[in-house]
């Protein structure tokens, strides 16, 4: 029985959805404007888990991953430049190119990290039409007023706006949420369609209400799962960074639209931080996958580090710890690459109930370090078929078996400069797979081979 945390009650849950042969999952997704960095892909990399224990607990899924190319200003609420507008600003690029290069950028990364495909990739700008018709039925419906600048919604026209966040309305008007704007009514209000000024410059524009404007940050969400999925879905899912703000302005809008629940489950994964300060462009300190490929690692050794702590818990990122990951990636690979080379009458069986016992731990609330200490105790039992299944939910490329057809060729070219006592030639081959990064151990009538 699989259990979640679900931010929208405070509680951990059985996950039982409506219809398990059709579970619907939406994942907020990244604002194209910049390099994706490895707090972004933490991110993806906890839903990546998520959906494939939901798999392996047999359910069918539908998810959607949105792509944020339009709207989303530089402060997470209604002030600053256009994201996309900056990234072009600073690339001497359009918007529409710095939006299919990050795009392209992001996926690429993705697949690198053999990260499970959306069934939608739903990028904001081709749901322009939808987004109009959403901000039609809030105005219809009494959510929004005019402002100079865009159509805003009001959240006192919405009781229950506070409570997904247990925000503190009184109080935030004179602390966090600064408001910027003297024509909004209430300070938690947001806008859902910006208006482009005569003069002002904003590359992405659509005509609306007999004049250019652009969708608010937060409508593309609403928006994508109206269409894509159909409330309510099953699980919505983001950093805790949209908790406050973006997820809390979704429920209004759906709600305030369709009057429906938009999700019954809400999953938010923590920070990853650097020397304690949160992974972000603005703060200068981020590190790409590509950074960590520089300095010899694989995504997967990132991924498996990121596995031994939870989603739920701020995680501090440094090399060395990286380091040991990659040291455990190693050392499971090597179990695996032991099995290759045993005859099949030696090969063993599935070790008894340890399949179920590590999705049992994944079922609490994706605990995967729990998972992982199971899987070290467990290693030297485990079976060929095993290991699939571990692979099956971690998607951690522990399979290196494509390499093997050209190392056994120079194995046996070794040993058959060993038997001839042409000792040179023999240690040539074992320093070149050195340096390939494969090591040689001799026994007594074989010689087995594993990652150095
Ligand atoms: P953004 O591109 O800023 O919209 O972020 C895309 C996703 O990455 C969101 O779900 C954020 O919550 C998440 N994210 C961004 N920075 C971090 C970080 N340092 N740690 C964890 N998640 C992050
Ligand atoms: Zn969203």
């Amino acid at each position: 029985m699989l259990k979640l945390y679900n931010t929208a009650t405070k509680s951990l849950e059985t996950f039982s959805p409506k219809d398990p042969k059709n579970v619907k999952i939406y994942t907020c997704g990244p604002t194209v404007y910049s390099s994706p960095h490895l707090g972004n892909f933490s991110a993806y990399i906890y839903w990546d888990l998520l959906l494939r224990v939901l798999k392996a607990n047999g359910f069918s899924l539908r998810r959607v991953l949105n792509l944020t190319d339009v709207g989303h200003l530089t402060s997470d609420e209604d002030s600053g430049e256009d994201k996309l507008e900056k990234g072009a600003k600073r690339e001497g690029k359009t918007v529409w190119e710095i939006a299919d290069y990050y795009i392209s950028s992001f996926k690429s990364d993705f697949k690198k990290l053999n990260l499970l495909e959306p069934a939608v990739w739903a990028r904001a700008t081709d749901y322009i039409e939808e987004s109009k018709s959403l901000v039609e039925k809030l105005n219809k419906n009494g959510f929004l007023y005019e402002t100079s600048d865009g159509l805003y919604f009001d959240t006192s026209k919405f009781p229950t706006y506070a409570d997904f966040a247990r925000l503190d309305l009184k109080n935030q008007k004179a602390g966090a949420r600064v408001d910027f704007s003297s024509e909004k009514r209430n300070s938690s209000d947001f806008a859902v369609w910006k208006f482009i000024k005569p003069g002002e410059t904003h590359a992405m524009r659509w005509d609306f209400l007999g004049r250019p404007g652009y969708p608010g940050w937060h409508l593309e969400c609403s928006a994508i799962i109206h269409k894509e999925l159909g409330e309510p879905i099953d699980i919505h899912a983001g950093g805790i960074d949209h908790i406050p703000v973006h997820h809390t302005n979704e429920i209004a809008q759906t709600s305030g639209a369709f009057s429906k629940k938009l999700a019954h489950f809400w999953l938010h994964c923590n920070f990853l931080k650097i020397n304690g300060e949160k992974i972000s462009k603005s703060l200068g300190n981020i590190i790409t996958l590509k950074d960590l490929e520089e300095k010899g690692f694989s995504p997967f050794d990132f991924k498996l580090w990121l596995f031994q702590g939870h989603y739920r818990s701020e995680r501090n990122f440094t090399i060395s710890d990286l380091e040991s990951a990659k040291v455990r990636r190693k050392n499971w690979i090597n179990k695996l690459v032991l099995l290759y080379q045993l005859p099949e009458s030696e090969l063993p069986a599935p070790l008894e109930g340890f399949q179920d016992s590590v999705l049992s731990l994944l079922n609490n609330d994706l605990n995967s370090s729990s998972a992982f200490a199971l899987i070290d105790e467990k290693s030297p039992l485990l079976s060929l078929d095993d290991w699939k299944f571990l692979d099956s939910l971690f998607a951690l490329d522990l399979f290196v078996k494509d390499r093997t057809p050209a190392l056994l060729l120079k194995i046996r070219q070794r040993n058959t400069a060993r038997e001839k006592k042409n000792f040179a030639t023999a240690d040539k081959i074992r320093d070149e797979l050195l340096s390939e990064g494969v090591s040689l151990l001799d026994s007594s009538d074989k010689t087995f081979w594993q990652l150095a």
